[in-house]
């Protein structure tokens, strides 16, 4: 799945620089689509045309060609190289009038799509109709804008001595009317697509900017996690190798039902690097005459891998066959990190220094059994791991979990939103696992249900336990981005209801609180569930509400807005400058309490990062929790976070 980023905006808000950047970064390539207006413009002033549809049938003798590498972007018109042209004065002037013709961006268009399908893993596209016209289905839409004042100065900085105008003033007019153009004509202008995510530049660095897109990049998954391959013979302690990486995971990976234990792939987080661990269970190398056959599922493991992690029992030490395989493994051309297992004590220590032998480096000695050691290889792997894998495995789909205490109406919520075409796919491509997900269409995006064969399973089965339901919402919650809470409106609100609540909150996502069965509440019962809400679910009021009936679909259309309206919360990003001025109005008017005879000075603030949003205050003292509760209120009421858990944390600076 090719990977689409559409960067729309005003002209000189640094969109070209910011994608370009990106695109670089991720190995992905880069459209320009001014370029594009540009070069028909171009085209138009040599040729002398002004008819639009000459204008288009000119194109078939000098088609214009984009090369879309990041680093070097060309655009040659029939033979003519005119990467440098289309920047003049002349084409500058002309491009919006000409741009504004319907033929010409049906032509155009045609170019456009052609180039976005050529794009292997990903492309960066940049423009004013992209997210909403050329790739609605981008999976990452950024409505990328600044000031008029600081987009002049940066064009007045970009243009030659000579080229006219260039001082600041002059530029600014030309860029306005521009703008004005581009967002008033007929066909698609300049528009911010509904589920575009909004940054302001001004007072952002080029970059600030790029690092603030390659973050949501990577929050939403759409860089392709690196993929750690755990190859070894069977039972040299691969599994228990696994459960200690995972940590409190381990239970359910070996529930769930239907694992072929040919390529299971867990998402492991070590130290802020996130990345996929492939067990190949099936490697055996078996001695078949002469030649020795790796099993399919490590063969392709290490073709898809970044990193190989070849594990060995130090205390049986390295068979035949293990020395067979390391010189597969060494064909791969890839980091290999050699693990030698069952290092349980001095005399297997002593052992294990015979495998510096395989000539794979220094082993790494652990004990999968007592947890020793495992801290450091996990180290050790993350060093060698790439920013970003090789194989792009993820389709970029928000991810929803559907959670709520049993018989709430979850299943016939997920049935009635997937309607009769439903389609399930495997929770992370390339396994062989029993589908879990569903991709919805709600609200015109496609959505990724997480986990919803949980739900199809216990409505008929019953079965599961407690504990394995709460274990199994868990692990939805962290591969979520946003969960919809299902409440049953109709009776009161449980304990059970409100430690879901607080899972999401924990687990730091997006929330939407579905109060379902509304059909059933009758005028007495809203008003004490009004009550209720207020009372019990005030640690949340920031979440949505929407009210329907599952049943019957009523009201089923209101939940695609507020889970748009959420996930933008949860990635929203506030400018350090506002965040402070903000702030230090805040503190003059209402200062920290005295604690000790002594009052807390705050110095400055940060937003730390998003998904969600985590702020740092600095002081010099201890921030009573009621203060800094007020602080969050303060800040959700002027900047608004609808829908997302807001974190504000104190780091006290001791004074020297
Ligand atoms: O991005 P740049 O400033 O090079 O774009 C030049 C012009 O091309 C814009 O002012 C606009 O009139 C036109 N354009 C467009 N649609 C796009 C990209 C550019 O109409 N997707």
């Amino acid at each position: 799945m090719t990977i689409v980023v559409a960067i729309d905006g005003p002209s000189g808000a640094g969109k070209s620089s910011t994608a370009r950047a990106v695109a670089t970064r991720a190995k992905w390539n880069y459209l320009d689509t001014g370029a594009l207006y540009r070069g028909i413009t171009w085209l138009a002033l040599s040729e002398g045309i002004s008819d639009p549809h000459k204008l288009v049938e000119a194109l078939i003798d000098h088609p214009l060609i984009f090369t879309p590498d990041p680093k070097s972007p060309t655009l040659v018109c029939g033979n003519v190289d005119i990467t440098e042209a289309i920047r003049s004065t002349a084409v500058t002037d002309m491009v919006s009038e000409i741009s504004a013709h319907a033929p010409v961006r049906r032509a155009l268009f045609d170019v456009q799509i052609g180039i976005i399908k050529d794009a292997h893993s990903g492309i960066v596209v940049e423009g004013r109709d992209i997210g909403t016209i050329v790739a609605p289905d981008a999976q990452l839409k950024i409505y990328l804008t600044a000031d008029l004042e600081a987009r002049a100065l940066r064009r007045a900085a970009e243009l030659d001595q000579d080229q006219l105008p260039s001082s600041e003033p002059e530029v600014a007019a030309q860029i306005e009317k521009r703008d004005e153009q581009d967002s008033t004509r007929d066909v698609s202008p300049l528009a911010i697509a509904e589920d575009a995510i909004m940054i302001d530049s001004t007072e952002l660095s080029l970059a600030e900017t790029s690092q603030r897109i390659w973050e949501i990049l990577k929050g939403r998954r759409l860089l392709g996690l690196p993929i750690v391959a755990l190859l070894g013979r069977p039972n040299v302690g691969k599994s228990t190798l696994i459960n200690r990486f995972l940590g409190r995971r381990e239970a359910i990976v070996e529930d769930t039902p239907g694992v072929t234990r040919d390529r299971v792939t867990y998402e492991c987080e070590w130290n802020g690097k996130d990345f996929i661990l492939m067990d190949t269970g099936g490697w055996e190398a078996k001695p078949d005459g002469i030649s020795v056959g790796v099993s399919a599922g490590a063969e392709s493991a290490m073709q898809e891998a970044d990193v190989l992690a070849f594990v060995i029992d130090a205390q049986v030490g390295a068979l035949d066959e293990d020395e067979v395989l390391v010189q597969e493994l060494r064909k791969m051309k890839k980091p290999i990190v050699l693990i030698a297992n069952k290092v349980d004590g001095p005399r297997e220590e002593a052992d294990a220094h015979a495998l510096w032998n395989l000539g794979l480096g220094e082993p790494q000695f652990v004990s999968a059994l007592h947890g020793l050691g495992s801290g450091d290889l996990l180290d050790r792997i993350t060093k060698v791991l790439p920013e970003i894998g090789a194989a792009q495995s993820q389709d970029g789909f928000r991810r929803v979990a559907l959670i709520g205490r049993p018989n709430v109406g979850k299943s016939s919520l997920l049935n009635i939103l997937a309607g009769a075409n439903r389609s399930l796919v495997d929770d992370v491509a390339g396994t062989t696992r029993d589908p879990v997900d569903e991709l919805i269409t709600l609200g015109g995006s496609i959505w990724r249900f997480i986990d919803t064969a949980g739900i199809r399973k216990r409505a008929n089965q019953q079965s599961g336990t407690d504990y394995y339901a709460t274990l199994r919402t868990q692990v939805a919650l962290e591969r979520a981005e946003v969960a919809v809470v299902v409440l049953d409106a109709s009776v009161p609100i449980s304990e059970q209801d409100l430690r879901i609540i607080t899972m999401v909150e924990e687990a730091g996502k997006a929330l939407i609180l579905v109060m379902n069965k509304w059909d059933l509440v009758d005028e007495d019962r809203q008003i004490t569930l009004d009550r209720e809400i207020d009372r019990q679910l005030n640690q949340v009021e920031w979440a949505q509400r929407v009210n329907l009936a599952a049943k019957t679909g009523w009201h089923r259309d209101r939940l695609a807005p507020a889970l748009r309206t959420a996930l933008t919360s949860w990635e929203r990003r506030v400018p350090t400058s506002r965040l402070n001025s903000f702030l230090g109005t805040l503190i003059a008017a209402t200062p920290p309490p005295v604690r000790g005879g002594k009052q807390p000075k705050i110095l400055y603030a940060t937003q730390a990062s998003i998904a969600p949003p985590r702020f740092v205050i600095f002081t010099t003292g201890f921030l009573e929790g009621s203060y800094r509760r007020f602080i969050e209120r303060r800040l959700r009421e002027e900047f608004g976070f609808p829908g997302t858990p807001v974190q504000v944390s104190v780091r006290v600076r001791e004074r020297e």
